[in-house]
């Protein structure tokens, strides 16, 4: 089977897996152990991971908190907001109401990291407000700046999106809420590897905090950050749990060296890829220098190969999601009129892709985010959601065409 899912997770690259085996088992110690060469070897070993992630991301690495993956680091940074709590708490208790609720702004294009954490807030008193996404699933930067109140203590907006591969406008959205003094989350994971990230750009870094997990990008599944600024006024950040006071005392726990090693070495294989003046330009999301890409042409040109072939073979396909040339490189979503879209999940027999809609309940829910974009249920059902890798092959995307065609003929017959 052909795997094309790398939305949903990667293959831990080789060289990644290698530099963790020796922490599994020679290099066995706990990182907070003082008293002995095995704790100390670990702490450097974490140590050397978290100076790999910060480069990657140009940052000072003691901005990186280390986390179970990005679901923590969501809900850590938006949980994690005292000032949020603080101030979602009414100061008569017991009311359950307060006169000025903080309010925190997200969109309908999230992920559920960060979507149900907004619904919990929102029980809690938070006055939350979700801002719809265009047809592409992009931001606009003018609703963020019309939603914000004196309130408004936090913005969360995904720098791409995981389904469509939209890159939301994180730079100006950035600049909107430093002016207004709000703080910015962003949930980068889709974009990790992908498309440049640079938390220092020239004209000030717009964003505050920002979560990671490795095994989007050839890392191991587990390990994740969240990234806190921390060259201004101290963020408020409160810990999920309570315990030893690891990560700055934001993150209490045996930190896991063996991951965090596979995290570092994923990230320093995504940092040495940027090399070639072609691609994505930096300047699309972070507003840093253009001659900062990364080599991502040879997966987007696979990509194209792909979409054109479909094209050329089958009527009816719709494109979900801006140009090709406006989203991450590895990302195709597109929907297939006039066929039922479980039928056509089944009968794909050869390749591992995502479908459009969540098979994680009972009864098959349409994407949320294509829903968001204004996309019918019947044709979010009948999507297919396509992630590259560096490890997809010209021959590998020949099969899927070939397979996709003779699935929709079948099915349209
Ligand atoms: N955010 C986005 C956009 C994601 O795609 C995912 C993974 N599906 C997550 C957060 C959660 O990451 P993790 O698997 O590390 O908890």
């Amino acid at each position: 089977m052909i795997y094309l899912d790398n939305h949903a997770t990667t293959r831990v690259a080789p060289e990644v897996l290698a530099a963790m085996l020796p922490y599994f088992t020679e290099e066995y110690g706990n990182a907070a152990s003082v008293n002995h060469a095995f704790g100390w070897r670990a702490a450097e070993a974490v140590e050397r991971a978290r100076e790999q992630i910060a480069r990657l991301l140009n940052c000072p690495k003691d901005w990186i908190v280390f986390t179970s993956g990005a679901t923590e680091a969501n809900n850590l940074a938006i949980k994690g907001l005292r000032r949020m709590g603080t101030l979602a708490r009414p100061s008569g208790e017991g009311t359950g109401k307060s006169a000025h609720p903080p309010n925190f702004i997200t969109n309908t294009a999230e992920h559920p990291s960060v979507l149900d954490v907004a619904k919990r807030l929102k029980r809690l008193g938070t006055d939350v407000k979700i801002l719809p996404v265009d047809r592409d699933a992009r931001v606009d930067p003018q609703q963020v700046a019309d939603a914000i109140k004196p309130e408004t203590a936090l913005v969360s907006v995904m720098l791409a999106n995981n389904e469509v591969g939209t890159i939301n406008p994180l730079a100006e959205i950035g600049r909107i809420c430093r002016e207004r003094g709000v703080l910015l989350h962003c949930d980068a994971v889709p974009a990790v590897g992908k498309i440049p990230i640079d938390l220092q750009p020239a004209e000030g870094g717009p964003v505050d905090l920002l979560s990671l997990s490795a095994h989007k990008f050839h890392g191991p599944k587990g390990v994740g950050a969240l990234v806190v600024r921390r060259d201004g006024p101290r963020i408020p950040l409160d810990p999920l749990f309570d315990g030893g006071g690891h990560e700055q005392h934001l993150r209490s726990g045996t930190l896991p060296v063996p991951l965090i090693v596979g995290f570092g070495a994923a990230c320093e294989m995504a940092r040495l890829n940027r090399s070639v003046s072609e691609g994505i330009e930096a300047n699309d999301v972070t507003g840093h220098s253009p001659s900062l890409t990364l080599r991502v042409t040879q997966i987007a040109a696979l990509r194209d190969h792909l979409w054109q072939s479909l094209q050329s073979e089958l009527e009816g396909l719709s494109l979900n999601g801006p140009p090709l040339a406006e989203r991450l490189p590895n990302n195709l979503n597109f929907s297939v009129a006039g066929v039922d879209g479980e039928a056509l999940m089944s009968s794909l027999k050869e390749i591992a892709v995502s479908s459009g809609s969540a098979c994680s309940t009972a009864e098959p829910e349409p994407s949320h985010v294509l829903r968001a974009m204004g996309i019918s249920d019947s044709l979010s059902r009948a999507s297919l959601r396509f992630g590259l890798s560096r490890y997809t092959t010209e021959a590998e995307i020949d099969v899927a065409v070939a397979e996709v065609v003779r699935a929709v003929r079948k099915l349209r017959a």
